[in-house]
């Protein structure tokens, strides 16, 4: 999850209220036509926030109309685990993380209300979305409980679990109470639990400490694989983070960690996003790194495209198009399988794998 496109949000939001007034409902003028450009060749957004850090939204009117520009045919669609209290100790309510700011508190009001506009807007908007459950706290072993009557409250609507936060920085420092890790007793019962109900779990595990460069928390996240092989991971972010770029630079064993982890646990995707794309995919004069090509065209089943964006859609088409250079670099049908194949698949294949189990 990252945090740098709230501060990017605004200027768009106003634009596209302006539009979207004279487009009127957005369920009427997305057609069949604007339906097959966005396809092809588009993308399949594996990686999107509903809402922000303080759970604010521009609403799904605007997303839908921030797709259809980006050429997003799909995405998938969750809130936010944390938000951000407003304490009497600031006169001004608080935005983005960084500074002197309060503290996160787990929130998990932020699935109820994506639960609620879903199922509000019309059949097609609907159907470009698969939501995930993500507000629970990853520390209370209650969180598997909750996320099961989420399921029962809304029989059908949410196809995957997450991004749960587990090791994240700054943003770990910021979250009141235990902090949350990969093999953590309450997330070992919610993989469990997506096991049976063929949910792919988003999971966010940093690969490294921001005090040390070293795959410190990789062995938490290898005894959830491990441990649940019936469940499907996506890891957000191949374990980086802007903080962990901003602290190490690249990580020059990351490649081969991937690659390892890719050939050893079967049930494991890789989402590219945001923190992944400089300086791991691209170098610093924005081209492809042949490590990372080489990467991906050995498993080009298993990657996947995210924005990452939070609750402000504006930049989408330019999060998604930043990833073109290293793309273009792919060969077509793997170019095509990471920017929407194999999210897409992975979802379909999760609702094809028979009737869920309680
Ligand atoms: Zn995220």
């Amino acid at each position: 999850m990252g945090w740098w496109q709230l501060k990017q949000g605004g200027t768009g939001a106003k634009r596209m209220s302006g539009i979207l007034m004279m487009a009127g409902c957005l369920a009427g003028v997305w057609s069949a036509d604007t339906r097959a450009a966005a396809s092809e060749p588009g993308y399949v957004d594996s990686h999107l926030h509903y809402v922000d850090f303080v759970q604010r939204s521009e609403g799904l009117e605007a997303l839908v109309e921030a797709m259809d520009r980006a050429g997003v045919a799909q995405a998938q669609l969750m809130g936010l685990a944390v938000t951000r209290k407003w304490s009497t100790q600031f006169q001004h309510p608080p935005r983005a993380l960084e500074g002197d700011t309060p503290a996160l508190y787990w929130y998990s009001a932020t699935d109820y209300r994506l639960a609620a506009e879903l199922s509000r807007a019309s059949p097609e908007v609907r159907e470009r979305f698969y939501p995930f459950i993500s507000g629970f706290n990853p520390t209370d072993r209650h969180a598997s409980e909750r996320i099961a009557r989420l399921l029962s409250l809304y029989p059908g609507l949410w196809r995957g679990i997450g991004e749960i936060l587990t090791r994240h920085d700054e943003l770990s420092r910021l979250t009141e109470g235990e902090t949350a890790r990969a093999d953590h007793p309450a997330l070992m019962a919610v993989y469990a639990l997506a096991g049976r109900r063929h949910l792919p779990v988003l999971l966010h595990s940093n690969v490294a400490p921001v005090d040390a460069a070293e795959p410190r928390y990789l062995p938490e996240l290898e005894r959830a694989i491990a441990a649940n092989p019936d469940t499907t991971f996506i890891w957000a972010h191949a374990g980086t983070s802007e903080v962990l770029n901003q602290r190490h630079g690249k990580l020059a064993w990351l490649n081969a960690t991937v690659a390892r982890l890719l050939e050893r646990y079967p049930n494991l995707y890789v989402d590219l996003s945001w923190s992944v794309l400089h300086p791991y995919l691209l170098d610093g004069r924005g081209e492809a790194r042949e490590t990372w090509v080489a990467l991906v065209e050995r498993y080009p089943t298993r990657f996947m495209l995210g924005s990452d964006l939070v609750g402000h859609f504006g930049p989408l088409g330019r999060v998604m198009d930043g990833f073109r250079p290293f793309l273009d670099e792919l060969d077509g049908s793997t170019s095509r399988a990471v920017a929407q194949d194999n999210f897409r698949r992975l979802m379909d294949q999760a609702s094809r794998r028979g009737p869920a189990t309680p």
